[in-house]
This record gives structure tokens, sequence and C-alpha cells, in this order.
């Protein structure tokens, strides 16, 4: 069966957090601390995971599962999930598509083991070619190796590489031209994300947002570009090059919410399921997993869950909540 919600939208797309650690303190996502980490004995094992993105996948037709974090590449033996996951079928045979977003520090050394694992595509998220700025912007002087592991992916043939800029303004707004240039002479899209208040330090404020209309307006005036129509459910609304060099995407989450059309639901590493990003409420499946639970037990609360995914978020309303969690915690 479908999983729809009272606005008619289907569930298709399952993100997974694999851990919500992190070998980066990006300044718009982490304190320089880092956060309380879960105990080990709080995330999910992998059989785990695999149960519940089975039950997603087998009895309400999920074809989509992008595993996330905190930084997804630190959890060991990352690829044996991805096998798992990889071997799960819909009920008409296909494999679900599964995906990967990491912050590329150790993509280098690990890309053809992902591929080979069942990695079908990647995000990999860059916020800055200039080593002072990354330094800056992610607290770690890498800016290196996720060129690298940038590079290797390309090279090891994902269905699909991406790459993700977060811009905010006054820190590397200035860089957007050189980030889609990036993206152009590697034949990758780039897709630049709105600035979300999902930051653990409340750092965020409606000025640092730089509006889609400022992006595609800044690179249009260099690279004409051309709007591909239908996004469908996916985040990014998409440019054409006109010159035939590529795409390029934007994820308007602030200026132009795109929750009309949103087909996501997420489980925490911690096995709490979540119908938005934003959402103030969660679903515990690992209290029912580990109290002997049966999958009809899970399914059901998914389905209750499922049942309450509110309209849209709140962030351009006065009465915005931020979740108490932030974005590396959820499982961006
Ligand atoms: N560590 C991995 C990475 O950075 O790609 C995966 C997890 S991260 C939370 C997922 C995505 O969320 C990244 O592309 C990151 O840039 C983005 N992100 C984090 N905090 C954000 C915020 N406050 N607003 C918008 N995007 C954010
Ligand atoms: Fe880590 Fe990703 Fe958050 Fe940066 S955005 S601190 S890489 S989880």
């Amino acid at each position: 069966m479908d999983l729809i919600d009272r606005y008619g939208r289907t569930v298709r797309d399952l993100r997974i957090s694999v851990t919500d650690r992190c070998n980066f303190r990006c300044t718009y996502c982490m304190p320089e601390e880092g956060l309380n980490w879960l105990d080990r004995a709080e995330v999910l094992t992998f059989e785990e995971i695999e149960r519940v993105a089975r039950i997603c996948v087998e009895r309400f037709g999920v074809d989509s599962l992008r595993l996330t974090g905190g930084e997804p590449t630190v959890r060991a033996h990352l690829p044996q999930l991805i096998e798992r996951l990889a071997a799960l079928r819909l009920e008409d045979g296909r494999k679900p598509d599964i995906a990967l977003t990491t912050n590329g520090a150790t993509l280098r050394n690990i890309a053809t083991e992902l591929r080979n694992a069942g990695l079908d595509r990647i995000n990999v998220s860059l916020d800055s070619l200039q080593r002072e700025r990354f330094l800056a912007m992610t607290r770690r002087d890498e800016l290196d190796n996720v060129l690298a592991g940038i590079q290797e992916a390309v090279t090891t043939g994902f269905d699909k590489v991406k790459v993700n800029t977060v811009v905010e303004r006054g820190t590397n707004d200035d860089e957007i031209l050189d980030l889609a240039t990036f993206g152009r002479d590697l034949g990758v899209e780039v897709r630049f994300i709105e600035f979300m208040p999902l930051d653990a330090t409340n750092e965020w404020e409606r000025q640092k947002v730089v509006t889609q209309e400022e992006i595609v307006a800044a690179i249009g005036e260099v690279y004409p570009l051309e709007q591909i129509p239908a996004r469908g459910a996916a985040p990014a609304d998409r440019w054409r090059y006109l010159d035939g060099h590529g795409t390029v995407g934007v994820i308007p989450s602030v200026s132009q919410p795109f929750c009309g059309d949103c087909d996501r639901v997420r489980i925490t590493s911690d096995g709490q399921f979540r119908t938005c990003l934003f959402a103030t409420n969660e679903f515990d499946l690992r209290a029912i997993m580990r109290n002997g639970g049966t999958d009809d037990e899970m399914a059901q609360v998914i389905i209750d869950a499922v049942a309450t995914k509110w309209a849209g978020h709140q962030i351009n309303q006065v009465n915005f909540i931020r979740p108490n969690r932030s974005m590396s915690q959820i499982g961006g």
C-alpha cells in the first residue's frame, strides 16, 4: 500500500541518519566543540536500520533511500549497510535507489567500495573553493581532500554526483559563480541550498539567507540559464546552461518552500521517525524494536506518523518553532 498523508502526498523517500557524529564542525550546523553525541547503544544497529527500511520499501513502496547524518562515512562498516539496503526489493522487483550525502573528506579512499556495495548516487557538500574560507566554514583544513573525493566520485562512475553548497550572506555568497563554474567544468550539478534555521548555535537570521532569485540572477548574468520545468517531489529547482554545459540547482527551502510536493520521511540515528526536517514530534520505532514489537506494529506507527504530517513548515511565519534537534541530529 502507498503511504499517503492528509494532503494527498505519497511518501517515496526515506532519509536514514546513520550517525549523529561528524568529523567537521560546519558553522551553520554544529558548534566548535561538537554536540553531546549519542551513546553507541542508543544508535540503531544495521539490523534495525535495515528493518525500518525493509518495511518502508516492501510494504509502502518507498523507492529511494538516502543515507545521511552527521557524517555517514564516520560510521564503521558503512558499505555493509549499503549492501543490505541494496538487497531490498520493491513489490514489483525493483531495487530502491540508494544515495549518500557526505562531506567528502574520506571519499577518495572509499568511493569504489561504496559503489561496489550498491550505492547509486552521491552528494558531496562543498561551500568554498578557497582554502582559508573552507577552513573557517567547516573548522577543518580539508579542502584538498574534499576536492579529491569529488573527483574520485566522478571517476568511480556513480549514476549521479552532485555538489551541495549552503550559501550564507556575507560568508560565501561571493563564490556562487566560482562554484557554478567548478560544477560546469567537472560535469557535476551544483545545488545551492538556502541557509535554514537548523544550526545548533541558533545564529540563523533571515538576512543571512541568499534567496534562490539572487542565486539564479548571479549565475544567469554570466552563464545564460533556462529553467527545467517540473521539479516533482525533488527539493531542487533546476536550470540548464544554455551553452550545453550541464545543469545547476537551487534548494529554496526558505524563500519558496516546496512542502506541497514533499515525498520524504526520516529516521534519526536513534530510531525516531519524523515526517519533516522541521517536525516538532517524533515516533519512537527503536522502542518498538527493542521491546520485541512486530513489523505490523512498526508499520502501523509509520502509517499513524504519516497521518500527522503537516502541510508545511512555518519558517516564514511569526509562530515558527525551531525543532529541538539541529540538522546533524536529525539527518539533513
Ligand atoms: N555530513 C554530511 C554533509 O555535510 O554532507 C551529511 C549531513 S549534512 C547535515 C546534510 C546537508 O545539510 C549538507 O549538505 C549540509 O551542507 C546541509 N546543512 C547543514 N546545516 C544546514 C543549514 N543550517 N541550512 C541549510 N543546509 C544545511
Ligand atoms: Fe558535519 Fe555535515 Fe553538519 Fe558539516 S553539515 S558539521 S559535515 S553534519
